[in-house]
């Protein structure tokens, strides 16, 4: 974490950035070990171009992050005390003020008041650019939270979907990855027959009948890192010509992304490459999102595998690689697994489940 807030405070320096201001979220668990939830409460690090430090935390927080950021001095405040004026009296003087993308309005807001004189950017540019690139303990952690997702799909083919309501085998689903080592579950999307269509749908009270393609999509944390795993399945042993049709086109485009991603080539790249696949199948107007995204502390982070996005891809990012295609009215199908890039410079899958049709019952 040490050498994160030191690489993070050079970053901000050479870009004219005095400090830091990194409120609860995921950025601050990755330089610093404390996880915090967003509340109105503020909690922030100030971290200083030259490399300072200091924790701000709510005097009711302090015990867990002076154990969780060992090496970091905590500051605490009270329930009648400003915080916002405790932070704005540790930002060092010069430069300008860098503040989580996630912090909430309301301190930026003050905080902008408390600091008249100074520019306000964001930190993304600074901590994402950082973020990209895990390290052998993270793609680790990645590897085993995927693991267990892959786990929890061997045993939700067992399980039974004809007839259950899409929130009833969501519920499994959350189940088994707790059962396979998820810590949290994140979410769990069962989108049956033409709610397969909606690619977030939300999963309620639709009954699962016999001929629906089901797209499962689902994920949570392991030691916080994150999994985020998309299988189609089919109720019943004989799905239309269409279905597979459809899902035959999704594995050819999720192939081509697999053999498009390398080092060196632009995050865009990928996109294109599995679109091309869909498109020359036919269904080009039924893949309404960008192929893929990072994960890491987040379900979704940079890079963003999307038309436009020209960062190129380099050893040690992780993303998804998950093309649809969504018919409305009818069904939808996509297949979804995390890729790394390898120290060869090859996309290598962290999720080894099974990514044929599954008939399920
Ligand atoms: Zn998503
Ligand atoms: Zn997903
Ligand atoms: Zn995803």
């Amino acid at each position: 974490m040490r050498a994160r807030r030191d690489r993070a405070a050079k970053a901000a320096g050479g870009g004219g950035i005095g400090a830091l201001l990194v409120s609860a979220g995921s950025d601050l668990t990755y330089l610093t070990g404390h996880r915090m939830h967003g509340s109105e409460r503020l909690t922030c690090l100030v971290l200083g171009a030259d490399g300072t430090a200091t924790l701000v935390v709510p005097e009711l927080e302090a015990p867990r992050a002076r154990t969780n950021a060992p090496g970091v001095e905590v500051r605490t405040w009270g329930e009648t005390d400003d915080p916002v004026a405790l932070v704005a009296g540790l930002v060092p003087r010069g430069g300008s003020v860098a503040v989580d993308d996630r912090m909430w309005a309301a301190f930026v807001l003050k905080l902008q008041e408390a600091l008249p004189d100074r520019a306000f950017v964001t930190s993304s540019a600074v901590v994402a650019a950082l973020r990209m690139y895990k390290d052998a303990g993270e793609v680790a952690a990645l590897r085993a939270v995927s693991a267990g997702a892959d786990r929890a799909y061997a045993r939700l083919r067992e399980t039974a979907f004809e007839g259950r309501p899409e929130r009833e085998v969501s519920a499994a689903i959350g189940e088994l990855l707790r059962a396979e080592g998820h810590e949290e579950v994140g979410f769990a999307i069962v989108a049956s027959g033409p709610n397969g269509a909606s690619p977030h749908h939300l999963s309620a009270d639709r009954v699962i009948a016999g001929g629906d393609a089901v797209v499962c999509d689902f994920g949570g944390t392991q030691g916080w890192y994150c999994s985020d795993i998309t299988r189609t399945v089919h109720v019943g042993a004989r799905p239309d010509a269409e279905i597979r049709r459809v899902h035959d086109a999704v594995l050819r485009a999720q192939d081509a992304g697999y053999r498009a991603a390398r080092e060196g080539v632009e995050a865009q790249a990928v996109d294109a490459a599995a679109r091309a696949v869909i498109s020359d199948a036919g269904y080009g107007d039924f893949f309404i999102h960008r192929v893929g995204h990072g994960i890491g502390l987040d379900g979704h982070e940079h890079p963003y595998l999307v038309r436009g996005n020209a960062q190129r891809l380099e050893p040690g990012m992780c993303f998804s690689i998950e093309p649809g295609i969504y018919i409305p009215g009818r069904f939808g199908v996509r297949i979804e697994d995390i890729a790394y890039i390898d120290e060869h410079g090859h996309a290598q899958p962290l999720n080894g489940a099974d990514r044929s049709l599954a008939i399920v019952s």
